[in-house]
């Protein structure tokens, strides 16, 4: 299954858990695959995907803050396109994440979210949600 994500910013974190645990629902209804893991992935060089917490929407500014910091948008860089910033921060956030999925349902906790990591935008996105069955919770 592939989402569709609209990014208004040149550099922005949006919130994306309800499009991927949809996906898991969709996914697995009317095919007996209530566990599994789920993997989402990001097909893009200037973005990428994290999980981290999405009650408060001062974490997601301070995250962007600290990489704006770190990742300078003028560093001597080399690469011609004139986004490399953007590259540097996708490599340093990841092109995926995998999450498991019990009763149909990601297990993440009470404060995780799943964020799509835009740092070249805006544009239209992609994002890969592949389910993998079979992972069942044991004790
Ligand atoms: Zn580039």
């Amino acid at each position: 299954m592939i989402i569709t994500v609209k990014t208004g910013q040149k550099t922005e974190l949006i919130d994306i858990t309800s499009k991927i645990q949809e996906a898991v629902s969709a996914s697995c209804t009317g095919k007996g695959m209530e566990n599994g893991l789920c993997m989402i992935y990001v097909p893009h060089t200037t973005a990428g995907v994290t999980i981290n917490e999405n009650a408060d929407p001062d974490v997601k500014s301070d995250i962007l803050m600290i990489l704006n910091k770190i990742v300078p948008w003028e560093a001597g860089y080399r690469h011609m396109e004139g986004n490399s910033p953007a590259h540097v921060k996708a490599t340093l956030v990841g092109a995926s994440e995998l999450v498991a999925f019990e009763n149909k349902k990601l297990l993440l906790g009470t404060w995780q979210g799943i964020f799509f990591c835009e740092f070249d935008g805006p544009r239209t996105r992609k994002v890969h949600v592949k389910m993998m069955p079979g992972f069942r919770h044991e004790i």
